[in-house]
């Protein structure tokens, strides 16, 4: 099996997967109780903080909450600033928002609140100009993500929060960096975010367990009331397994981090060469530097991205399309229709995301098999004049 779906989700790092088992096993106690049986649960929680406070660069273990998910601290992120901050009705994010975001933003825009979605060039690149033209003494929230998910952009989230502080200091800025984290260094300390999410799973860890960064003097409600875990700001008794598996992640991710901006985007680049150099049809949807290092999306033109899958699928390689399923009726991708990517490609997009555990063997297999593939892909395409003309085009 050839795995190249780690933004959908990664496997389980074994030296994480021995940091949780004790917590599943012997030492299951409440890490709020007083006896001493429930000591190694709470040290293991305020370890794992420390650990995700350095993996983020955060000035203080105080400033992390723990969550399950990328989608809880995005939630909990963009609703609970809201909550606190209700005369200000204006909000902005992006177009190419995860749906963790941007249906979020959706249900404040049904509640009465004034959204700018903020677009994209060609190449996936956010329109700075554009944010900054938005930007209002009303303006409640900001949310941009780190790093896309489908094309791996990143944005310049550092400059977009100096940009929004230095002229509506009382706007939040909420960076979701679920596709970030672990690929490219976080240093929140440096800079004027106010609230980033992440999400373990993502990054090596289970499913089921992610964070949230909160600077110090940023209000915000929490999104499950209840007890008094994680400072009375997230309740449900602490999932101990799960965050002494996002502290090691977040360790190792940390430790990896040179081989990944070095090795693997060095296979992501390969990867690309090798089938934009074979495969006549293939075009790179975005090619831009500014990436995070294991991820690349290509368009195959004139065929079905489900159809690719499949018979990637059959020679055992995970990958996945641009596409989302919904309710029967296959949605292009809204992050490449806000790019503009051209229709005869936006069916036949697909995502290849790498990750540290890559082999070499694995690029290779997929260079050599995708032109078959092709061929065999293209040959039953309704588009054989469009293909013709391509294949002269491109040689
Ligand atoms: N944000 C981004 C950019 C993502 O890619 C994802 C998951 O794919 C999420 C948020 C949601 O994360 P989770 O699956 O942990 O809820």
């Amino acid at each position: 099996m050839i795995y190249l779906d780690n933004n959908a989700t990664t496997k389980i790092d074994e030296r994480v997967l021995e940091e949780m088992l004790p917590y599943l096993k012997e030492d299951y106690a409440n890490p709020s109780s007083m006896y001493d049986f429930a000591k190694k649960p709470a040290a293991a929680i305020r370890e794992a903080r420390v650990k995700v406070r350095d993996f983020l660069g955060a000035a203080n273990e105080k400033d992390i909450y723990f969550t399950s998910c990328g989608s809880e601290s995005a939630n909990t992120a963009i609703k609970g600033v809201l909550n606190c901050n209700r005369e200000k009705r204006h909000i902005i994010t992006t177009k190419v928002e995860h749906p963790a975001v941007l249906n979020t933003y959706k249900e404040f825009e049904k509640n009465g609140y004034e959204v700018d979605y903020i677009g994209v060039n060609s190449q996936g690149e956010l329109d700075i100009e554009e944010l900054k033209s938005k930007l209002r003494k009303d303006t409640a929230l900001v949310s941009v993500m780190y790093a896309n998910n489908e094309t791996g952009v990143i944005y310049p989230v550092e400059e977009i929060a100096e940009y929004i502080k230095s002229k509506s200091p009382d706007t939040r800025f909420f960076v979701d960096a679920v596709q970030a984290a672990g690929k490219i260094p976080i240093n929140v300390k440096e800079t004027k975010i106010d609230l980033l999410g992440i999400s373990g799973h993502k990054f090596h860890a289970p499913k089921g367990i992610g964070a949230l960064y909160v600077k110090p003097d940023v209000r915000f409600t929490p999104l499950i009331n209840g007890g008094h875990q994680e400072r009375g700001m997230r309740a449900g008794t602490e999932n101990v397994p799960y965050i002494a598996a996002i502290g090691k992640a977040a360790e190792l991710a940390q430790e990896a981090l040179s081989y990944e901006l070095k090795e693997v985007t060095r296979l992501r680049d390969k990867l690309e060469e090798g089938i934009l150099k074979n495969v006549f049809n293939a075009r790179l949807n975005t090619g831009v530097k500014n990436r995070v290092p294991n991820t690349s999306n290509i368009g195959f033109e004139y065929v079905e991205g489900e159809l690719i899958l499949l018979h990637l699928s059959d020679l055992g390689i995970c990958a996945s399309s641009g596409s989302a399923c919904t309710s029967g009726s296959l949605e292009p991708s809204h992050v490449l229709r806000a790019m503009g990517v051209p229709f005869t490609a936006l069916h036949g997009s697909i995502r290849f995301s790498l990750s540290r555990f890559t082999k070499e063997s694995d690029i290779d297999f997929v260079i050599e098999k995708m032109p078959d593939i092709m061929k065999k892909l293209t040959s039953i395409s309704p588009f054989q004049e469009e293909l013709e003309v391509l294949r002269k085009r491109r040689g």
